[in-house]
């Protein structure tokens, strides 16, 4: 057992991540003068959100003619139905403040000719409600939103007296009946263990891409405030909906942004053929993610993969005006040089769908309060527990994500959690916690420290990987899906007997993969659990066994318990079909084509 050195802390608020929508989330919180903290495992502007290329959807309407209600209706349509309409119209309505803001604290967009923010086209982002073809909606900085977005967030952030707690990596929630009261930290530097004690805990941990083998996503993205819910007994939801995204680069999973197929990029097979005009002949290459996918693997299941093995498809920008190049995509012209070895002037670059972003988190309501679910099975918030970005699940996405609506949602959802905090956030003196509620937190600590059973993390990550990657794939049958199902439980139950190498050294990063690898593997188990069980094919849920979408017994949202044995308990909660005013009628299912 080692002794920890125990510092205690005491905020209003803490809000654990430091990507987009966590420090927008600590922005409002400061701003509305709560004593706010924000406690991150990494550099506040090296979370994942940095790497975010493309853009960020708004109907400013500077290219075109735009309307929000277009942006509502495309982003129901996108989600296949599943995702919440009050939430959605929520997001799209406040979308175009949102972007000036940024705007004004300094976001350097690109520009057109006139001095406005230059919009670029994305996947199934469309005019006239469906009717009228591609609009220009996402808004740029060339092609590293992400990282001029977050940058801008840091410095504001900084200015407004948000206490930041860096490389410290979040343990587990402080739960006291049924309530929320903090949370614990283990300081990365030192070893010591901090307790937060708080009225308002905003989990904005980002997602959980590293289940898999070949992901879009940073090494960080491990999930770790799901995790966290799971552990203190609440849902996730829509888990079995991961968005794989159509242009990674083969081998390497690096990401091409969809915003290439947005300046006119297009893909082809091995006959050289523009195949999504067949399989989207009104928007083609700029059809949603989930159906490019599954273009791609038809294609190349059906032999017309290019390549020696016939095993990943082209992506071509090579007759673009090098200049828009330049000007537009600098980022993944070198990314194209570096990890395929292409100059994308001259050549196309080999790509293959790559896993890239979780439609499913943490349920809440559009305030960004965590729901569970009460005795009668209505739907109850968690008290002193939010959560904000891809780590929750709102649900704006449902089962599937329009490309450039997630850096949209960060700042929506990190501000709605903000003025709901100062609403709802009580002034006076911060509750003590009893002692006990923390002792299972270090005594999770220590076990996993030292861990010294036969298999080290890393391998255990790899066969967690591995099955999800194979089993949980673009398509899905019942079949693969309870193979995947008892290979990830294997790989759970293997985990009893995990070993943390140099477990001598108060700080190693095998500790950290420790712990992260154990939030993944519960994520994983609910992921695979809830796309078993769920027999329908909708958005990036593709089951092949049932190939349409069955909005009588499934248009509803999977909850998805998992015990400390990993035994997984599955349960539902109605889709929001009715919206939050007057001014949008709700859009009623229709056939998704484009
Ligand atoms: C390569 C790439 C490109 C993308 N491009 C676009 C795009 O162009 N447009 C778009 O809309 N979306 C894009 N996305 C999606 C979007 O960028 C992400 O969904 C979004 O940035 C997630 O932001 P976040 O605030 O939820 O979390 P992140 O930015 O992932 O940040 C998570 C934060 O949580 C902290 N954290 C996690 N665990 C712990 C812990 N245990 N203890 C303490 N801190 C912790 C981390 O330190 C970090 O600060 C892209 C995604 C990828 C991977």
């Amino acid at each position: 057992m080692t002794t920890y050195q125990i510092v205690d802390h005491a905020y209003d608020v803490v809000v654990v991540g430091a990507g987009g929508s966590g420090l927008r989330a600590a922005l409002g919180c400061a701003q509305a003068g709560l004593k706010t903290a924000c406690v991150t495992k990494v550099f506040p502007t090296r979370s994942h959100t940095v790497a975010a290329q493309g853009g960020i959807a708004a109907s400013l309407g500077n290219m075109g003619e735009d309307d929000w209600r277009w942006h509502m209706f495309d982003t129901v349509k996108g989600s296949d139905w599943l995702g919440d309409q009050d939430a959605i119209e929520y997001m799209c309505r406040e979308a175009p403040k949102a972007v000036y803001e940024l705007e004004h604290w300094g976001v350097p967009f690109s520009r057109t000719e006139e001095g406005k923010i230059y919009q670029r086209a994305f996947g199934g982002m469309t005019k006239d409600f469906g009717k009228g073809g591609p609009v220009q909606r996402t808004c740029a900085a060339a092609d590293r939103t992400g990282h001029a977005m977050l940058h801008t967030l840091y410095g504001q952030s900084v200015k407004h007296s948000t206490d930041f707690f860096i490389e410290y990596f979040a343990l587990d929630l402080i739960m006291e009946d049924g309530a929320c009261r903090g949370v614990t930290a283990w300081k990365l530097d030192d070893g010591t263990i901090h307790r937060f004690r708080a009225k308002l805990v905003i989990l904005a941990t980002g997602g959980y891409g590293r289940a898999y083998f070949s992901a879009t996503s940073a090494h960080t993205c491990t999930g770790d405030g799901n995790a966290m819910v799971l552990r203190a007994g609440l849902a996730l939801q829509d888990m079995e909906f991961v968005q794989f995204h159509p242009t990674g680069i083969y081998g390497v999973g690096t990401l091409i942004t969809e915003g290439a197929r947005g300046e006119g990029g297009y893909l082809t097979n091995s006959e050289g053929e523009r195949f999504m005009e067949r399989y989207a002949p009104s928007v083609k290459d700029l059809a949603p993610r989930d159906m490019v996918s599954r273009a791609m693997t038809v294609e190349i299941r059906e032999g017309r993969g290019v390549g020696p093995n016939k095993d990943h498809i082209f992506l071509h920008l090579d007759h673009l005006d090098p200049k828009i190049l330049h000007e537009r995509l600098p980022g993944i012209s070198e990314s194209a040089k570096i990890f395929a070895g292409v100059d994308l002037t001259k050549a196309p670059i080999p790509v293959l769908p790559t896993v890239h972003y979780n439609m499913g988190g943490i349920p809440t309501n559009y305030h960004g309060e965590v729901l569970t679910r009460d005795g009668d099975n209505s739907s109850k918030v968690v008290p002193g527990l939010m959560a904000v970005g891809e780590a929750a699940c709102v649900s704006v996405h449902g089962a599937n994500r329009l490309g450039s609506n997630s850096l949209i949602d960060l700042v929506v959802f990190g501000r709605a959690a903000g003025l709901r905090a100062a609403d709802v956030v009580e002034r006076g003196a911060i509750p003590e916690v009893a002692p006990a509620s923390t002792e299972g937190h270090l005594d999770r600590l220590d076990r996993l420290r030292h861990a010294n059973g036969s298999t080290p993390t890393a391998e255990l990550r790899l066969r967690m990987q591995k099955a999800m990657q194979k089993d949980a794939a673009v398509y899905r049958t019942g079949e693969t899906l309870r193979e995947g199902i008892q290979a990830v439980r294997a790989v759970r139950a293997a985990s009893d007997d995990i070993k943390t190498t140099d477990r001598t050294m108060i700080w190693n990063t095998d500790l950290v993969e420790t712990l992260e690898y154990m939030n993944l593997i519960d994520q994983a188990l609910v992921t695979i659990e809830g796309a078993e069980n769920r027999k329908e094919s909708r958005g990036a849920h593709a089951r092949e066994d049932f190939p349409d979408r069955d909005d009588k017994n499934w248009m509803k949202h999977t909850l998805a318990w998992c015990d400390d044995k990993g035994k997984v308990t599955l349960g539902e909660r109605p889709v929001h079909d009715f919206t939050l005013t007057d001014a949008v009628e709700p859009f009623p299912p229709m056939a998704r084509k484009y």
